[in-house]
């Protein structure tokens, strides 16, 4: 067959798994990049002497050599592990207010509790109930799902039936009273994109369980040397990338998969199409209407887009701690409002009470930045749709306006920051549409809604013949998941080749 067995569209994480894996099955595989590197999300750009990491705050699911994490076996698998430097971060995370208010954990469910016992001892008792259902529902769900138990029923997994589909906040609401606690339990909401109102409470108890059991871990280099080192190894199984090579459309003949048609007009032909974009740019942007079934556009009417990120890159010209900076990551909260009010506010422009994240690597990796210098990362949610109603000619002063709201926050808790600023550099939900071409710049997917939470994702398959999905659209969004979907799409091709 001349052209290709396999064509991958987008060589972020998904899309460069997926590349790889198939090449290792001796598939003749292209990967089309827009841009001019490899990662999507999973990147880092240069200012002044400063490499700032774009997106990894804390990768999940590695575990250490001694007990090794679900992605750390991934890794291995895909013969990249020893290429890697990873770094294992001393603490889970901390909360820190204006007030003074602050408190950190080491990544041990004893001292998590311990500490939330010492500052909380009123709640004492549903403290230690909490952290047992997060326990109990996470081994649960591993067990059901990640073994693959034939017959999950409720009588084996009693906790995850019961739970699977309430909120965060009705378990919350049920087991504390104190809104300071309930604030600082829940703040890893920000990394899935809905409050605790909405947040289905599965991913609160994983995300708790496999930060605490797996540790969060950040890569020397940052998530760049991961993706080229996955990029390097699909190129040394043979291989091909262009880079600033946009897919235009998708071709497809009689339901089945004939190939794509770049932005330059080139038509490549390919059995296989694995696409790394959002599906709703795969099947509205990239492909003809008519070829995409019903059932389809039925499907994604049904969801919405998550948030996008606000995010200032930082670059100081001295060590983290002539800033203060002692955690490598911080969550700021201004007020304790974990209510669905939240949402109105990352629809709004101004940075207002919204909480925020901050990761200074160089606290966990002294090696992060140039000698003498440290570098944060600080994020906050916002959704892209405020954003595209901002006209052209205003928006450098909106960016700058809510720059400069940002950084008094930051500066609210880190008085000394301004002084230390090096280089500073801001994305909004416009730098991620661009970088990324996501609707909205949405850099979560789907949001993931109770109603469209792990057990009701859209599949990584199309009923179009040939079309896989390999993203943080067709199932959870973070590194470890979108890592995971690339290996599982290219195990179907492989699988549909067996076959045959
Ligand atoms: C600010 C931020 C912070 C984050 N923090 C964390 C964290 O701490 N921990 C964690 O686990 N996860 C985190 N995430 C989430 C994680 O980064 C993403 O879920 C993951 O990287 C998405 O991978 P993906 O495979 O879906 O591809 P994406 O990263 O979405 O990449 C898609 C790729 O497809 C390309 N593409 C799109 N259309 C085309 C086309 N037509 N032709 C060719 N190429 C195309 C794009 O250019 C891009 O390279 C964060 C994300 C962001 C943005």
């Amino acid at each position: 067959m001349d052209g290709y067995d396999a064509i991958v569209i987008g060589a972020g994480n998904g899309g460069l798994t997926a590349s790889a894996a198939l090449a290792q099955k001796g598939l003749k595989v292209l990967l089309l990049e827009r841009h001019n590197i490899p990662g999507g999300c999973a990147t880092s750009f240069c200012r002044g002497r400063f490499e700032f990491e774009v997106a990894l705050h804390q990768l999940s699911g590695m575990g250490t050599p001694e007990k090794p994490g679900p992605l750390r076996m991934m890794l291995g698998n895909l013969g990249i592990l020893d290429q890697l430097e990873l770094v294992e971060m001393p603490e889970l995370y901390q909360v820190i207010m204006p007030d003074g208010f602050k408190i950190g954990f080491k990544p041990e469910k004893e001292q998590v509790v311990s500490e939330l016992k010492a500052r909380f001892p009123q709640e004492r008792q549903a403290i230690d109930t909490f952290f047992d259902l997060v326990y109990a529902y996470a081994q649960q769900m591993l067990a059901a799902f990640f073994f693959k138990d034939p017959e999950p029923t409720r009588e084996k997994y009693p906790v995850m039936y019961a739970y699977a589909f309430k909120t965060a906040a009705e378990v919350l609401d049920e087991l504390f009273t104190d809104p300071l606690l309930k604030a600082v339990i829940s703040v890893y909401w920000g990394y899935v994109g809905l409050p605790p109102d909405r947040l289905a409470f599965p991913y609160l108890a994983m995300i708790f369980f496999t930060y605490i059991e797996f540790k969060p871990f950040h890569i020397k280099g940052g998530s760049q040397a991961l993706s080229n080192v996955i990029a390097h190894t699909f190129l040394s199984h043979g291989g091909a990338i262009r880079f600033n090579c946009g897919v235009k459309r998708i071709m497809v003949e009689k339901g089945a998969i004939q190939g794509v048609e770049t932005q330059d007009g080139e038509r490549i032909r390919a059995r296989f199409v694995v696409s790394n974009a959002s599906q709703v740019s795969t099947y509205v942007g990239l492909m003809d209407p008519e070829q995409v079934p019903d059932p389809v556009h039925r499907e994604m009417r049904g969801r919405s887009l998550s948030p996008s990120a606000f995010t200032l890159f930082a670059g100081f010209d001295c060590e983290p701690d002539a800033l203060g900076f002692t955690q490598p990551t911080s969550f700021l909260l201004r007020d304790l409002d974990v209510s669905d009010r939240v949402l109105s506010r990352m629809e709004a422009l101004p940075i207002g009470n919204q909480p925020m994240v901050l990761s200074c690597y160089d606290v966990a990796d002294p090696d992060f930045s140039p000698p003498g210098t440290c570098q944060a990362n600080i994020v906050t949610l916002k959704y892209g749709r405020t954003w595209l109603k901002v006209p052209p000619e205003a928006y450098h002063r909106v960016k700058f306006q809510c720059a400069e709201e940002m950084l008094q926050r930051v500066e609210e808790i880190y008085p000394r920051v301004r002084g230390h600023i090096e280089e500073l550099e801001i994305a909004t939900p416009m730098t991620h549409m661009r970088y990324l071409g996501h609707p909205e710049g949405a850099i979560y997917g789907y949001e993931q809604y109770t109603k469209d939470s792990m057990f009701f994702q859209p599949g990584r398959h199309s009923p179009i013949q040939g079309l896989y999905f390999a993203s943080g659209w067709v199932g959870d969004c973070g590194f470890h998941p979108t890592l995971q979907a690339g290996l599982t799409a290219a195990k179907s091709i492989v699988r549909t080749l067996e076959r045959e």
